[in-house]
């Protein structure tokens, strides 16, 4: 039987041409919210999605000829991989091919909260010339505090040295030895000193249990109040409400958001704050990063379809 290749949001056309190798492919990058996912999924050997589609219990134990699972991007979060599990479905993601893009967004971040070059623009095009209102601050010497340091913070580490930064990170499943605290010269710290220490703050853990709305009140409270938050984890890390307090009463001087708690943010508060990036969840978003993510994913898809191993597996 030929393999049933499902594909329920956006994929760029290399993946799609490495996945028709192997079986028959039904892309539709709308079908995430469409009424009839379940039917079509029911009939897939593989499923193919993004962060829309919600891989439940019932989505999974309703395909019975489902093989494989993959993700095109790095959160897990909308898959419930103990059911896949349970069903011997393998899952398999895009391990660190869109890590140099969230990098650069970050970096992107910290030079504009730095040099506000959007705002000196707009206030030149409106006739001004504030150069004194327009003096503002070097990255150089400035802290930049990693709350987790995986792949993306080893990668945002190694560049934000280079622009003089001093680098220190949280993260309690690393050791010391490992590349980003041994080669990169990241100082480990704690949960706290890294909140108080720090002039910007680039949150890259995974959402889970342990990590929903770990920042919070207690958290901004103690921030320095020129501190500056970069979120481009997952939404429900920062307690949104909280922040908007923290931003309000000058805890802390900014925050750039790529990720929300309801996503879009619909009439949420942080939308008339002025020091705020916001952003659709485009951190991990470029032309180059999405043909890697969809060539690395299918061609892993294709391999387990094929009985062959894979390097990106998530169970
Ligand atoms: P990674 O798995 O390489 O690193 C995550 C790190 O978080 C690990 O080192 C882990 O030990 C650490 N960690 C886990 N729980 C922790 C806790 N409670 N406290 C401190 N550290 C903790 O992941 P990555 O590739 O660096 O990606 C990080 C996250 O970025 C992903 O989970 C994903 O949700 C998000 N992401 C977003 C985009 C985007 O477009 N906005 C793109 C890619 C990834």
């Amino acid at each position: 039987m030929r393999n049933s290749i499902v594909i329920t949001e956006l994929i760029w056309q290399e993946g799609i041409d490495i996945l028709s190798n192997v079986g028959e492919v039904m892309y539709d990058p709308e079908l995430w919210k469409k009424d009839n996912l379940h039917n079509i999924v029911s009939k897939a050997t593989a499923l193919i999605v993004r962060n829309q589609t919600q891989v439940n219990e019932s989505l999974i134990n309703n395909a019975d000829n489902l093989k494989v699972i993959g993700r095109l991007g790095v959160g897990l979060d909308n898959i419930d991989l103990e059911s896949a599990k349970k069903r011997n479905i393998s899952v398999v993601f895009a391990k660190n091919a869109n890590a140099t893009s969230v990098t650069e967004y970050v970096l992107s971040a910290i030079l504009s909260f730095s040099r506000k070059m959007d705002l000196a623009t707009f206030d030149v095009k409106r006739g001004n010339w504030n150069r004194k209102k327009f003096t503002l601050h070097e990255a150089y010497n400035k802290t930049l505090g990693l709350i987790g340091i995986g792949e993306i913070s080893s990668r945002l580490a190694s560049r934000a040295k280079s622009l003089g930064m001093n680098i220190i990170g949280y993260d309690p499943f690393v050791a010391p030895y490992e590349f980003a605290i041994s080669d990169i010269g990241v100082q480990l710290k704690s949960y706290e000193e890294v909140l108080s220490m720090s002039d910007f703050i680039s949150i890259h853990v995974p959402l889970n249990e342990s990590t929903r709305y770990m920042i919070n009140k207690d958290s901004f409270s103690k921030m320095k109040p020129s501190s500056y938050i970069i979120n481009t984890s997952r939404g429900g890390i920062i307690k949104e409400n909280d922040l908007n307090e923290a931003l309000s009463s000058g805890l802390i001087s900014g925050a750039a958001l790529d990720v929300f708690e309801h996503e879009p943010p619909y009439g949420s508060p942080l939308l008339n704050q002025e020091n705020v990036i916001l952003t659709p969840h485009i951190a991990g978003l470029t032309e180059e990063a999405q043909v890697r993510t969809s060539c690395l994913v299918a061609t892993e898809v294709a391999n387990i379809l094929q009985g062959a191993p894979s390097t990106c597996l998530a169970c």
